[in-house]
């Protein structure tokens, strides 16, 4: 096992629902998925978990939560607070709902909406300066893999996303690996590959930030990740948890990756 692992990486799986659930089948997954972890997964030496339902169930999704804790996060944001920005939201607004994370950068608002590493870089400082801790996500293509690209495009939009940020507010980043290829695709990185990025992307954010500062960030895998395939990423020293899309829209499914988390520790 690397010097990289540290206990203090508290284990961190987040549940991104992407455009999926109706209010109704938000609560009822919320009110599975805290039965599932009644088992004492959910206790304070445990994982953190993590879920990002679309703006529309925030609220209802909060109060699911309520006396759980099991946090919500919001897909996305606007890096404005306010203004003359027709269909936005934006941190003041996340944190308003009582959101503890954003996700900024996910591999689709990138690919289908145009997120630069600009807008992805602005966003970041933005829910970070309102006190929102984003989960930037960063990943190659099959291409550039293909290419023997995937360090340099992964660290290069790690280095842009963090461009800029004082360490008081990188101590609260958290960074998603989470190779295009394999996100709902049921192809997840191999353990080995994963690890390898994970390695180096800390690497370069104690190049460019400190020692100190990187073995504290806590860096997720996504990408097909599913209840077995959990616990074998997880187990690798660079991993500290998981950004999960299909497999958070079951609970019995999210519940079982929460447990493989719990094992890491
Ligand atoms: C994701 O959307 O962030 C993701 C990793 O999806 P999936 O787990 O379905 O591959």
């Amino acid at each position: 096992m690397s010097n990289s692992q540290t206990q203090s990486r508290r284990p961190l799986v987040a549940g991104n629902w992407k455009l999926h659930k109706t209010l109704g089948e938000a609560r009822e997954l919320v009110a599975a998925l805290i039965a599932e972890l009644a088992d004492g997964a959910l206790d304070a030496a445990g994982p953190e978990v993590v879920v990002a339902p679309v703006f529309t169930a925030l609220s209802s999704v909060r109060d699911a939560l309520r006396g759980s804790p099991i946090t919500h996060a919001a897909q996305d944001l606007h890096w404005e607070a306010t203004g003359a920005f027709t269909g936005e939201v934006s941190a003041p607004l996340l944190l308003d709902l009582d959101c503890a994370y954003v996700i900024v950068g996910h591999s689709e608002r990138r690919q289908f909406f145009g997120d630069s590493d600009e807008a992805v870089r602005k966003k970041a400082a933005a829910a970070l300066q309102a006190g929102l801790p984003p989960i930037i996500c960063v990943g190659e293509s099959l291409e550039q893999r293909q290419a023997g690209d995937t360090e340099t495009h992964v660290l290069g939009q790690l280095r842009a996303a963090l461009e800029g940020l004082d360490p008081e507010a990188l101590a609260r980043v958290v960074i998603a690996y989470e190779p295009i290829w394999a996100i709902g695709t049921g192809h997840s990185a191999s353990p080995e590959d994963a690890q390898a990025v994970h390695a180096a992307i800390r690497a370069a954010v104690a190049a460019d930030h400190g020692q100190a500062l990187a073995s504290g960030m806590r860096l997720l895998y996504g990408g097909s990740v599913k209840p077995d395939n959990a616990a074998t990423l997880m187990a690798q020293p660079d991993i500290d948890g998981a950004l999960v899309g299909g497999a958070s829209l079951d609970a019995n499914s999210f519940a079982a990756i929460v447990r493989a988390a719990a094992i890491r520790e």
